[in-house]
């Protein structure tokens, strides 16, 4: 399977700069290529590559700035624009900005990147026109290298090579299901009962953050050096805090993956969800405010990211990732599946106003959705294996025939994901008078 492994670069202060400049004749072969193929839309027509590519050879021998960077880097970021057009559509793909967009090129040569590994420490790998750069070796590769990536994240440089690890198809593990409800108040709440969480600012760093950005707000010359460096120290806690995310996500994610045959989870649309309530002149949205604090809560909490970790971990463990519908998964009692608003006390207490029910709120909603995962999942067995009712019949114990991996191997509840007395669930259930 195809994978990354990123390490962090030890640049030379010319190195810095170097990699800046590339950065910077990427930038403008990105954005000079859209302007192009934005222009050929306009009368009707359309560019392609192979085209851009020799017209870009040619332009080389005019403006000796655009030789500075290794000619590999420029085709790629031709070779990326074509397909993020392709992808999205030309009039839908950004334009690489100085301030926004961080810096990033790709080698894609495989033959031209070398990697040795210089003491417990260190490693180094030879970059076309860079030479040999050293960076810290964290972790084996583990496998070839296919192509390498140089990009700047906040005010550090790391290199991402993308490695073959030679491992095939991994066979589904056979592990009790888990559903997943993320949430704003609780990152990650599991059907088992259990609440994961962290907070990733320290209460001394949001008073930092606070401060450096009242700083930068009254600062007026947007070229000044004391500006930089209070942008630098925000990019610092910034970066951190990212990192701090990126970690909880990645953590999580591996432990349900490792120790699960299926994670249900609720297909969100992030994106769309996440998107401004603003609306358009005519049409002002509504709640404007409100939504605008939830997105902040949403972005924050790391939810795209989480599941990107999740799909990924999978690969490697033989789990399963099921999204299911979110629709009422909030709203309905786990117990005798009445449908209520009502049910929903408060953020946290569910209980049910048919039958009494009461559990955490959104543990409830993670044993709902992990109910129509199974029920997604099994329908899909019956849909493979083709054999009717059998399936349905078929003991959870028994080994599912080869060829129809997908029979229902989670469809009865393990003891574990039902209440237990004293368990963690019964103590995450706040009390009621
Ligand atoms: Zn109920």
């Amino acid at each position: 399977m195809l994978t990354g492994r990123r390490y962090l670069l030890a640049l030379a202060p010319e190195q810095v700069a170097y990699a800046e400049a590339i950065g910077a004749v990427c930038r403008s072969v990105w954005n000079t290529g859209l302007e192009q193929r934005r222009e050929y839309r306009r009368r009707g027509t359309y560019i392609n590559y192979e085209e851009q590519c020799r017209q870009l050879a040619e332009a080389k021998a005019e403006h000796a700035w655009l030789t500075e960077a290794p000619s590999h880097t420029l085709q790629q970021t031709l070779r990326d624009l074509d397909k993020a057009c392709r992808v999205h559509g030309t009039w839908k793909v950004h334009w690489r900005s100085k301030a926004r967009s961080a810096p990033s090129f790709r080698f894609p040569d495989p033959n031209r990147i070398a990697v040795r590994r210089l003491n417990r420490r260190w490693g180094s790998t030879k970059l076309p026109k860079f030479g040999w750069v050293r960076f810290r070796w964290s972790r084996p590769l583990g496998g070839t290298i296919r192509n390498a990536t140089v990009s700047r994240d906040g005010n550090r440089w790391y290199v991402s090579f993308c490695v073959e690890d030679g491992v095939v198809a991994v066979e589904p593990n056979g592990k009790p299901g888990i559903g997943v409800d993320r949430g704003v108040a609780v990152a990650v709440a599991t059907s088992d009962g259990l609440l994961r969480d962290r907070e990733f600012t320290t209460p001394g760093e949001v008073k930092r953050l606070k401060r450096l950005q009242q700083q930068l707000a009254r600062q007026r010359n947007k070229r000044s050096n004391r500006r930089r460096a209070v942008r630098s120290k925000l990019t610092a806690l910034n970066t951190r805090v990212r990192a701090r995310r990126a970690d909880f996500c990645a953590w999580t994610a591996n432990r349900l993956a490792r120790d699960h045959g299926l994670v249900a989870v609720e297909a969100l649309r992030v994106v769309a969800m996440a998107k401004s309530a603003k609306g358009t002149v005519e049409q002002p949205g509504r709640n404007v405010r409100q939504k605008a604090g939830l997105n902040r809560s949403i972005l924050a909490k790391g939810w795209g990211q989480f599941l990107d970790q999740l799909e990924h971990q999978a690969r490697y463990t033989g789990c399963e990732i099921v999204k299911v519908p979110a629709a009422y998964t909030s709203q309905t009692c786990h117990a005798c599946k009445h449908v209520a608003p009502e049910n929903r006390e408060s953020q946290a207490v569910f209980r049910c106003v048919a039958c009494g029910h009461q559990d955490n709120a959104d543990v409830n909603a993670a044993k709902n959705i992990l109910g129509r995962g199974i029920e997604l999942v099994s329908a899909a067995g019956l849909a493979v294996a083709g054999r009717g009712d059998l399936a349905n019949r078929r003991s959870a114990k028994r080994q599912p025939p080869s060829g129809s991996r997908r029979v229902c191997a989670y469809a009865t509840e393990t003891p574990r994901l039902k209440p237990r007395e004293g368990s963690q669930t019964a103590k995450l259930t706040p009390t009621i008078d």
